[in-house]
């Protein structure tokens, strides 16, 4: 396998640093070279997401306990736009926490995983926070999936609190093999699918889309509380916009 992931990297022709000290990728299309094809293509990309405290982090914390636990090496990746837990680190709200790759909105996620799988042989990679990725990470970890055939899971937010799609949410909704949804519930018991920004004990609806907040800031709430603005049960509490 290690000998493959390094036929790998040739491959798809990634160069070492240059002298600048930063990496340029090279693709070199060579795939119709059937001998070096691989045959077996089990690899996929994973988008797991859910509204906020669901989970995501514990799930992301617990899967790579057991590749682990089973004596494989996992990359766990964050960007370095969401620091709540110190940059570098996934969080669980739970308490639980475990260290983390961090990297930058220019950051080349292929590159980074090859250097890193050269290492160490990586059997999964995890990115926690995936609703912060661009357009050209969610391509990369196509290329760790389809080219190097390693698994990468995704953990994220679909829609932001304007029930927007996040930039990284829309790519992985368009490139990822397998969507799988972490459900959590809104105070009335309903499935929660949405985010709601509060500020002040205010639900507010508009402004920037990313404000990295605790988790004070968000609320999940079900479609139809979100609609009408209900943050809790509370019979007194108007209607907040
Ligand atoms: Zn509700």
């Amino acid at each position: 396998m290690r000998a493959y992931k390094a036929l790998c990297a040739a491959r798809i022709g990634v160069s070492r640093p240059d002298p600048e000290g930063s990496l340029v990728l090279r693709r070199r299309l060579s795939y119709n070279n059937t001998k070096e094809r691989r045959t077996s293509n089990v690899a996929q990309l994973y988008f797991r997401y859910s509204t906020m405290n669901a989970g995501k982090s514990l799930e992301l914390i617990k899967v790579a306990y057991n590749y682990e636990e089973r004596g494989k090496r996992v990359l766990v990746l964050i960007p370095d736009i969401d620091n709540r837990g110190g940059v570098g680190r996934v969080v669980s709200r739970t308490g639980i926490k475990r260290d983390a790759f961090p990297f930058h909105e220019e950051a080349n996620l292929l590159t980074l995983f090859l250097a890193e799988n050269e290492k160490e042989e990586i059997s999964c990679v995890l990115i926690d926070e995936g609703q912060f990725l661009k357009k050209h990470h969610v391509q990369e970890l196509t290329e760790i999936v389809d080219s190097c055939d390693t698994p990468v899971m995704v953990y994220g937010l679909k829609n932001d609190f304007r029930n927007e799609l996040f930039e990284g949410s829309y790519y992985l909704l368009v490139y990822a093999d397998k969507i799988e949804e972490i459900k959590t519930i809104c105070w009335c018991g309903r499935k929660a699918t949405m985010v709601a920004r509060v500020a002040d004990g205010k639900f507010v609806k508009a402004g920037e889309q990313i404000v990295v907040g605790g988790n004070n800031m968000y609320v999940s709430l079900c479609r139809k509380h979100y609609n009408d603005g209900r943050l809790g049960d509370e019979k007194t509490r108007p209607a907040e916009r």
